[in-house]
């Protein structure tokens, strides 16, 4: 983390006089360390902000990878855990909005050069092993997987941050999409495990035995 100052009592020649918007402050704070914090906040809440608008445009961006996932899958159970996920990704662009609204700012989304990057890992599964495999969902489990733990670290870091800023409802909206995402991840994780990483292996061996 870039730091360009570390000395902390440099804030007080800052008047603090335009804080007409200040939210509902607490009495008890002295008003330097209010003013502290103030001028922590705004940049805090910027960046905050820019985490928002990164991650509304990943979820926006995984509503139309999904799609050609699951086309892509094989598997029933894969391919409706994909379409259960795409209703779910929904749900999650409804909720940022709802995050937008409650801090007052524009919906807005910002390219997520991360997730750009894992859908097209995902892509790359698709020239890289054939279509109808064990195979190919096993490839396809595992690159759903890292845009799951993306989007964990994401809405973890920003529902607990959410916590620390006072944003009560705003940590219970990120909250709940933050539970859905690991419950995919979960979901994927028992997928593979019980049946198509086994399926995959013994696809190889027929391969081996029969050729194509
Ligand atoms: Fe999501
Ligand atoms: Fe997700």
């Amino acid at each position: 983390m870039p730091q360009t100052k570390s000395k902390s009592k440099s804030t007080s020649s800052r008047s603090g006089s335009n804080n007409s918007r200040t939210k509902s402050a607490s009495s008890s704070k002295s008003s330097s360390a209010a003013q502290q914090q103030q001028g922590g906040n705004e940049m805090l809440e910027k960046f905050f902000y820019e985490a928002l608008k990164d991650i509304y445009w990943a979820e926006k961006h995984l509503t139309k990878a999904l799609p050609k996932m699951a086309k892509n899958a094989t598997s029933e159970q894969l391919v409706t855990a994909f379409e259960e996920h795409l209703e779910q990704t929904q749900g999650h662009i409804d909720r940022l909005e709802q995050v937008f609204e409650l801090i007052g700012k524009k919906a807005q989304a910002k390219k997520c050069e991360a997730m750009e990057g894992l859908t097209k890992e995902a892509e790359e599964v698709f020239e890289e092993t054939e279509k109808g495999t064990s195979t190919r969902d096993v490839a396809l489990i595992i690159a759903a997987q890292k845009v799951e733990h993306y989007e964990i670290a994401a809405y973890g870091g920003l529902a607990q941050l959410a916590k620390t800023m006072g944003l009560d409802e705003v940590h219970d909206i990120l909250g709940q999409t933050l539970q859905e995402e690991k419950e995919t991840d979960e979901n994927l994780t028992s997928i593979a495990e019980n049946d198509i990483n086994l399926q995959a292996e013994s696809e190889g061996e027929e391969d081996e035995d029969a050729g194509e």
